[in-house]
């Protein structure tokens, strides 16, 4: 057993519009691929922004550790929860301007 899995964390890229993106294979058995935004939000603002296909995510990011995305369950996740929190990617598309 290893401690640490190759791509076991998120990775940062930019989407197609231009924004600052993490991306990551969530979940051990059926693994949810999440593209969420790298900007985070406190936590009330992310959850007020759940929908049923925009979840929000715990981003682990510590000065050791590579930033690494976690399900939110609202049932033990932590009101206070010192870490940042992210939401889905919702593309608006390419910026304006940058039309083919
Ligand atoms: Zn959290
Ligand atoms: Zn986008």
């Amino acid at each position: 057993m290893t401690t640490r899995q190759a791509g076991d964390g998120a990775r940062r890229g930019t989407c197609g519009c231009g924004a600052p993106l993490l991306r990551q294979l969530v979940g051990r058995v059926a693994a949810l691929s999440v593209v969420a935004d790298a900007r985070p939000l406190p936590l009330a603002r992310a959850l007020a922004a759940v929908e049923p296909n925009r979840l929000a995510w715990c981003l682990i990011n510590g000065e050791h550790v590579e930033p690494r995305l976690r399900w939110i369950n609202r049932g033990t996740h932590p009101a206070t929860c010192p870490h940042a929190h992210v939401l889905d990617h919702r593309c608006n598309g390419p910026p304006r301007g940058r039309r083919p």
